[in-house]
């Protein structure tokens, strides 16, 4: 069965093509993307509005390229699944209103499902089915959390979240400071590269021992590196970025790091998955190899295409739910901007 997924919750329009397979292995056959972060990059973060009118105008040029990729027609897809949330209402609702039209037009079965949910269900695209339970480290523009995955169809229970940045927003408010540009994750990559992450000792938020085990902060990281270089400035020195960059992010790598394998021991989880666009990061996926391997933990981190908003983990999360048998969404569903990550699919 092929299954199309729709992205479209913030400023990426994305569409990919799958093919489910009768052992529920899920194939990649296309992933398109297009992109209006140039258009947000002189405001240091996405403004909705411009947001929507860009996925108005990529939607159809996008589906479009997805099936010249993949050598297929429309008529060859059997289910449409789109991301229902979360993610900014004006934007989420091009995408949903562009597959209930495919769906209504092609009379084929249409799945709303959850755009975290999907971060992860992409891994599944490069490195098979994921094993009867595994642990996520889920790390977005807009989200940090750690969820247990028992299905990724259907049952995910959050363990901890952010009390208040999420770890990319932290990377796009830092690059900011260093006079770096939007989004900052892949220039900060870059910097720290040339970098000593042992320069500055940033805090580690939120690893009290009386800190909730599984939680995150980041904004305290963020004021110290903002702090630091304010100092610095006054005191008419020149901004060693490169040091800077590399020493907040081994201090975002570390803490998501020392939590999530915290988090696998004490759950008896052999298997971590991070996921999302700060799971491109060099260093995070370096620090989290070298921390699995000493704790016999199996690491799955998605190539870094495939990290950030793409239509392909909505296409695969799709197949997972068409392969689980779950139910379809009828055609008057609406996107929910705050969905949470527990609803797979709706
Ligand atoms: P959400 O998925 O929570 O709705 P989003 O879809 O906007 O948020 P993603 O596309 O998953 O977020 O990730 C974008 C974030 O990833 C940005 O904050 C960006 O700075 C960060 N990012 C991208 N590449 C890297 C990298 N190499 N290192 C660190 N962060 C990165
Ligand atoms: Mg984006
Ligand atoms: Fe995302």
């Amino acid at each position: 069965r092929i299954i199309m997924g729709i992205e479209s919750s913030c400023d990426e329009t994305g569409v990919g093509l799958v093919r489910l397979h009768d052992d529920n292995t899920v194939e990649l056959l296309a992933d398109e993307v297009a992109s209006s972060v140039d258009q947000h990059a002189r405001f240091g973060g996405v403004v909705p509005e411009v947001a929507s009118r860009a996925h108005l105008e990529a939607m159809v040029p996008t589906v479009a390229r997805a099936f010249d990729k993949a050598g297929l027609k429309l008529s060859d897809v059997d289910a449409i699944a789109v991301t229902a949330g979360p993610g900014l209402a004006g934007a989420l609702l091009v995408g949903v209103a562009a597959a209930k039209a495919y769906a209504a037009a092609l009379d084929i079965p249409l799945y709303g499902v959850n755009h975290l949910a999907g971060h992860i269900a992409v891994d599944t695209l490069q490195h098979g089915p994921l094993p009867d339970r595994c642990l996520a480290l889920l790390v977005s523009g807009g989200h940090t959390q750690l969820l247990l995955v028992d299905d990724i169809a259907s049952e995910i229970t959050e363990l901890g979240s952010t009390v208040d940045d999420a770890a990319g927003e932290a990377y796009d408010k830092v690059a900011r400071v260093l006079g770096l540009p939007y989004p900052g994750g892949p220039p900060i990559d870059k910097a720290a590269k040339n970098g000593d992450g042992a320069a500055i000792a940033f805090p580690r938020g939120m690893t009290g021992p009386r800190d909730a085990k599984f939680d995150f902060s980041f904004s305290g990281l963020k004021t110290a590196v903002a702090r630091w270089v304010e100092g610095a400035e006054r005191r008419g020195e020149d901004i060693p970025v490169d040091d800077v960059a590399a020493s907040f992010q081994e201090a975002v790598a570390d803490v998501l790091t020392m939590k999530a394998i915290r988090a696998a021991k004490e759950h008896g989880v052999d298997t971590l998955v991070i996921s999302g666009g700060v799971a491109a990061n060099s260093r995070l996926s370096e620090l989290a190899a070298e921390r699995c391997a000493e704790a016999g933990i199996t690491l799955r981190v998605p190539r870094p295409r495939l990290c950030t908003d793409n239509g392909a983990m909505i296409a695969a999360l799709g197949a997972h739910v068409v392969a689980a048998g779950r139910p379809r969404a009828s055609l008057d569903f609406s996107a929910n901007p705050a969905l949470p990550v527990q609803i797979v699919s709706i």
